[in-house]
C-alpha cells in the first residue's frame, strides 16, 4: 500500500501529466450542475453534454423542470443511459428543490442526498464543483486508479476508498485530486488499455509492472 507520501508523489505525477483537470459537465448554475451530474449516473459526461444544451434551454430552473411534461423531458434526454429514470429523478429533483430549499441548490451533503437521485457521489461532485466544499467524489476511474495504484485496498468499498483518500490528501488538494484522478484514469490508466509502458508512474505500480511482463512473456 502507499503511505500517505508515496501517494502524494503518485498525485503530483499526475497533476504534472493533467495540470488543467476540471469537470467536464457544462452547466451554467449549481442547479444546471446538480442536474447534470444526475444524468450522469452510469453514463459518459459526453454523452450529457449532447443532451443537456436543449434541456437547459427549455428547462433552465427548478421551476421549468419541476413544471415540464414528462414526455417532453424523456424526449430530450433518452440518448443517456437509464433515462427514463432519471428523467423521473430530475423532475422530482426539482420539485423538491422548490418545496423544500426554495428553489436553491442546498451546500450540504446531507441536504443534497436527500434529493431524488442524489446519492453520495453526486452530492459530493456538486459540493465541490458548485459551492467549492472539499469532497471527493469516487467514480469508477478514481476507484480503479487508486486501486490499481494500492492507494487503496483492492478489496475496499467505495466508502473506504474515500475515506482512505480524505486521510492521505491535504483537505485543501480532494477536489483537484478527485479531478486529476478521473482525468488520469480516463485518458491514461484506462480501464481496457492502461498506458503502463509510457506511464511515469510505472516505478510506483506493482500493477503496472505485472502487465508489462504478461505482455512480454
Ligand atoms: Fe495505471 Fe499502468 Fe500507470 Fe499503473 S503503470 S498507474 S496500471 S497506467
Amino acid at each position: 500500500m502507499l503511505n500517505k507520501e508515496k501517494t502524494m508523489e503518485a498525485l503530483s505525477r499526475m497533476y504534472e501529466m493533467f495540470p488543467r483537470a476540471i469537470g467536464e459537465l457544462h452547466s451554467d448554475s449549481p442547479f444546471q450542475l446538480l442536474i447534470a451530474v444526475i444524468l450522469s449516473a452510469q453514463a459518459t459526461d459526453v454523452s450529457v453534454n449532447k443532451a443537456t444544451p436543449a434541456l437547459f434551454a427549455a428547462y433552465p430552473t427548478p421551476e421549468a423542470l419541476a413544471q415540464a411534461p414528462m414526455d417532453d423531458i424523456v424526449a430530450k434526454i433518452r440518448t443517456i443511459g437509464l433515462y427514463r429514470n432519471k428523467a423521473k429523478n430530475i423532475k422530482a429533483c426539482a420539485q423538491m428543490l422548490l418545496d423544500n430549499y426554495g428553489g436553491i441548490v442546498p451546500a450540504s451533503r446531507e441536504e443534497l442526498v436527500k434529493l431524488p437521485g442524489v446519492g453520495r457521489k453526486t452530492a459530493n461532485v456538486v459540493l465541490g464543483d458548485a459551492f467549492g466544499v472539499p469532497a471527493i467524489a469516487v467514480d469508477t476511474h478514481v476507484e480503479r486508479v487508486t486501486k490499481r495504484l494500492r492507494i487503496c485496498k483492492l478489496n475496499a468499498s467505495v466508502t473506504e476508498v474515500e475515506a482512505t483518500l480524505m486521510r492521505k490528501i491535504p483537505k485543501e488538494l480532494w477536489v483537484k485530486s478527485h479531478h486529476t484522478l478521473i482525468f488520469f484514469g480516463r485518458y491514461h490508466c484506462t480501464a481496457r488499455s492502461p498506458k503502463c509502458e509510457i506511464c511515469p508512474l510505472l516505478d510506483m505500480c506493482q500493477d503496472g509492472k505485472d502487465r508489462l511482463k504478461a505482455t512480454r512473456n
